[in-house]
């Protein structure tokens, strides 16, 4: 496997802390000297962070609704 692949499989694992010491920092030394794969994690990261910011809640009736009609408006 080449270091970009490894980082695009371990991505996610790395963003989660769910590597061991050692694979993050050979994931970490490739993203520095990587210019493919240093943007490709930027936008993971943000969005895994928007992920998790979204509330654990089902969204509002009223917003629900809201993209029913939108959706069925579309059609
Ligand atoms: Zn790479």
């Amino acid at each position: 496997m080449t270091p970009c692949e490894e980082l695009r499989t371990r991505g996610s694992d790395l963003i989660d802390g769910d590597c061991d010491e050692e694979t993050a920092r050979k994931l970490n030394a490739h993203l520095d000297e990587c210019p493919d794969c240093n943007p490709w994690f930027s936008s993971l990261q943000s969005t895994v962070g928007l992920l998790r910011n979204l509330p654990k809640s089902r969204p509002p009736d009223s917003l629900l609704e809201h993209i029913r009609q939108a959706t069925t408006r579309a059609k």
